[in-house]
């Protein structure tokens, strides 16, 4: 398809425009550079797992800088799952062929796309209709597409298939708001010790089995919100004030061998004298928004670091005003159950 077309189509995605900073992945990569370009985007990053794709990307449009504000196309080259945080984030990722720039899977692609591009920015999947990809399930089409990102937080903008080409454009939420905000309580039991505490995230594990009914609405991943703690006897009443508070819903596939129940786990932001336990005690949550899917991360490192941007991601959504109404709704449901008790 010829470069104007593409434009015309990726004109219609939510929110390219001329300011948004792209990733475009895979081979196949140049039309939709030079469209992206057509459009008066001009800060472009090319990644891919095969070298040739940027040594043509290099040939074509010269080599930015590869730090920096430099605006230009800049490449970058690895498996795209394991795309450096610094790299991002992005309005618009743009899968162009079907390794979907990794080894791993087109979901994981995918879970990656979902979580480098900004709220309200959009993930495509941009291919020609050429001979040369008689892939099974690429481009994925219809419920093939579903599938692809089912629990990921995104959805279907759009999907357009011709004669020539295939363009599907996905949205991630503007706003990680829940439709509204869950209550999930129980008392705080031992998890499985695994040095929460020594990273310096201690997580209060709810007991999940009496959880069921409203876990089974939630998808697994990291969930932000308010957390109350009926503290033990003699505590400071800041303790059982109001906290913020990161919670992990899942599985722990970074730490996981497999086969342990999922399990409710509450950060809370507050320091309970020093980081006394509180095991036994009386936790109570309300989630208010999602941030992301659960992930497995290369190594604990990598975990750590995510979760600090986590609580920093926490901090800024509790504090915006598009939240404020499920803030005062969370603090009522808190104040009624604590009453209740
Ligand atoms: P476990 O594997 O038993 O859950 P962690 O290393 O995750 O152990 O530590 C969690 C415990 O740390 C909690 O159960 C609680 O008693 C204590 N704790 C102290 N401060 C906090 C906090 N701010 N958030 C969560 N837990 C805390
Ligand atoms: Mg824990």
């Amino acid at each position: 398809m010829r470069t104007k077309d593409w434009a015309v189509r990726l004109k219609l995605a939510p929110n390219v425009q001329s300011a948004s900073r792209a990733i475009v992945v895979g081979r196949g990569t140049a039309p939709i550079v030079k469209a992206l370009q057509l459009l008066g985007i001009q800060d472009i990053l090319v990644t891919d797992i095969i070298p040739e794709t940027l040594a043509r990307t290099k040939a074509d449009h010269g080599s930015a800088g590869r730090l920096g504000n430099e605006l230009g196309v800049r490449t970058w080259e690895g498996d795209f799952t394991e795309l450096p945080a610094y790299m991002g984030p992005a309005d618009v990722v743009v899968f162009c062929s079907p390794n979907f720039g990794t080894q791993t899977s087109a979901r994981e692609a995918m879970t990656q796309a979902c979580m480098t591009v900004r709220p309200g920015g959009c993930v495509l999947i941009a291919t020609d209709v050429g001979n040369d990809w008689f892939t099974p399930n690429f481009p994925p089409q219809r419920e093939g597409l579903a599938s692809l990102v089912a629990g990921l937080p995104c959805r279907i903008h759009s999907e357009q298939e011709g004669q020539y080409a295939y363009c599907a454009s996905l949205q991630v939420p503007p706003s990680y708001r829940l439709r509204s905000p869950v209550l999930l309580q129980g008392e705080v039991v031992r998890g499985f010790g695994r040095g929460s505490r020594q990273m310096g995230t201690p997580t209060a594990n709810i007991d999940p089995a009496p959880l069921q009914a409203a876990l089974a609405g939630m998808s697994k991943g990291v969930y932000f919100g308010w957390a109350q703690l009926v503290t033990p006897e003699g505590w400071p009443q800041a303790d059982a004030a109001l906290h913020k508070v990161v919670l992990n819903i899942g599985s722990r596939p970074t730490v996981n061998a497999g086969g342990e129940a999922d399990t409710v786990e509450c950060y809370i932001l507050h320091d309970f004298q020093g980081g006394q336990e509180f095991y036994g005690c009386h936790l109570r949550v309300v989630a208010v928004g999602y941030l992301r899917p659960e992930l497995k991360f290369p190594d604990l490192d990598a975990l750590v670091a995510r979760i600090k941007a986590d609580v920093a991601a926490t901090q800024l959504h509790l504090d915006s005003p598009s939240i404020a109404d499920h803030n005062a709704t969370a603090a009522a449901i808190l104040l009624k159950e604590a009453s209740a008790a």
